[in-house]
């Protein structure tokens, strides 16, 4: 299982248990990466429908993203 990385743009393939491509994953702040790390492993046990908190988390990556690219 795969899905495009979670960048805006970004075409990268990513496997599942991951947010984002290496070059992206690190480029977040690493509160943000602690918040969505646990997000999803909490979230991510229905595969397509990642649950409200994990949603949260990945707004305010979009937020941060928005702010600093
Ligand atoms: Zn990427």
């Amino acid at each position: 299982m795969s899905h495009r990385c979670r960048w805006p743009g970004c075409a990268r393939i990513v496997g599942d248990d991951l947010w984002g491509c290496k070059a992206h994953w690190r480029l977040l702040p690493s509160d943000l990466r602690a918040w969505i790390g646990r997000a999803y492993r909490q979230g991510m046990d229905s595969d397509t429908h990642p649950n409200a908190s994990y949603r949260r988390a990945h707004r305010a990556a979009l937020g941060w993203i928005g702010e600093h690219r």
